[in-house]
């Protein structure tokens, strides 16, 4: 397969990389130099432009920051430049509207187009243990699965278009919430004279068990491997959860749900974000319950 790889930063770099490692015919391109030399460092052919390393492939991947990022590639030269009946796969997070918009440019000139987010992150990307969460129509799903099983270690068809982003986000929503409520419970469990360990070998075996708790523990000592151990360095960035959250609450009005809690973690993170969460994990956000819980003393 020949696949043009769009986007090399923090987890562009090592999928692509992973790609040219299980013998894949794989074409980079990134607008930044530094992401450029850092693929190229691991393996990955670099092209002059987006343009020629489209140019030929059977796929076109991109790995971007933004929906807006995404369809302004499209538009820009990625459609134009490929050969009839390429298939895209965007593993960008992205709004589900702008997904199935992007899908839409792609069909109407004439290719085929899946999202397919992830989620792991970047030491799941290097590892190639990624979860691709995807939305396929026909046969397009049984196209891409080969390439996303090098990337991933569990590969799940959600649906039709747009269906991996609504995963994706609806994943996200229960993570940044179950993080909040698992902090605020270290900090009540503090004010109540409980050590960390009790309520961690309690709660991990009991009914509060998730993934908040018992992977990224947000204090440290209970998970030697979660951030807490190593001063919040992501991990997963605060920021990361704010912009995702925001496509939560996005979603969240587009539907009507009458959700309560997405949408005030998605409030939480951003005001964490904005007050210099953005670059640490986001279980940093004990940090802040416990300075509001001193200020409300
Ligand atoms: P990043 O900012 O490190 O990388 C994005 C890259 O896209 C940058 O190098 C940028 O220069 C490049 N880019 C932007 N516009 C381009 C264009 N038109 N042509 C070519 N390159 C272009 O971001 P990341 O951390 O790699 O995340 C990428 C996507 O994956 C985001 O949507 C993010 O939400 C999602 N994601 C990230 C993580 C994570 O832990 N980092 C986990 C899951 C999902």
């Amino acid at each position: 397969m020949r696949i043009a790889f769009i986007g090399l930063g923090n987890m562009g770099a090592p999928m692509a990389i992973n790609l040219v490692r299980a013998g894949h015919d794989v074409a980079g391109f990134d607008l930044v130099p530094a992401a450029l030399e850092h693929a190229r460092s691991g393996g990955v052919p670099i092209t002059a432009d987006a343009a020629a390393a489209v140019a030929g492939a059977d796929v076109v991947l991109t790995m971007l920051p933004s929906g807006e990022h995404v369809l302004d590639a499209y538009r820009n030269g990625l459609i134009a430049a490929a050969a009839p009946h390429t298939l895209f796969i965007d593993s960008s997070t992205i709004d589900v509207a702008d997904a199935r918009a992007a899908r839409d440019l792609v069909v109407a000139a004439g290719h085929r187009a899946i999202d397919a987010p992830v989620s792991g992150g970047v030491v799941g990307a290097e590892a190639g243990t990624l979860t691709f969460m995807v939305g396929a129509e026909g046969d397009d799903f049984a196209t891409a699965e080969p390439i996303l099983t090098v990337m991933g270690g569990r590969v799940v068809h959600c649906g039709g278009s747009g269906a991996g982003q609504a995963a994706k986000v609806c994943n996200n929503m229960i993570l940044g919430v179950s993080m909040i409520a698992v902090c605020e419970a270290f900090v009540l469990g503090e004010k109540l004279g409980l050590t960390h360990e009790a309520l961690f070998d309690v709660a991990s075996a009991a009914s509060g068990q998730c993934w908040a708790l018992t992977t990224n523990c947000p204090v440290p000592g209970p998970v030697p491997a979660s951030p807490a151990n190593r001063d919040y360095q992501p991990g997963f960035a605060g920021a990361l959860m704010a912009k995702d959250l925001g496509l939560a609450l996005k979603a969240v009005e587009a539907t009507g749900v009458a959700a309560e809690l997405g949408p005030l973690a998605a409030s939480i993170y951003q005001r964490f974000a904005d007050e210099g969460g953005a670059g640490k994990d986001f279980s940093a956000i004990i940090n802040i319950i416990r300075q509001n819980s001193e200020k409300a003393a």
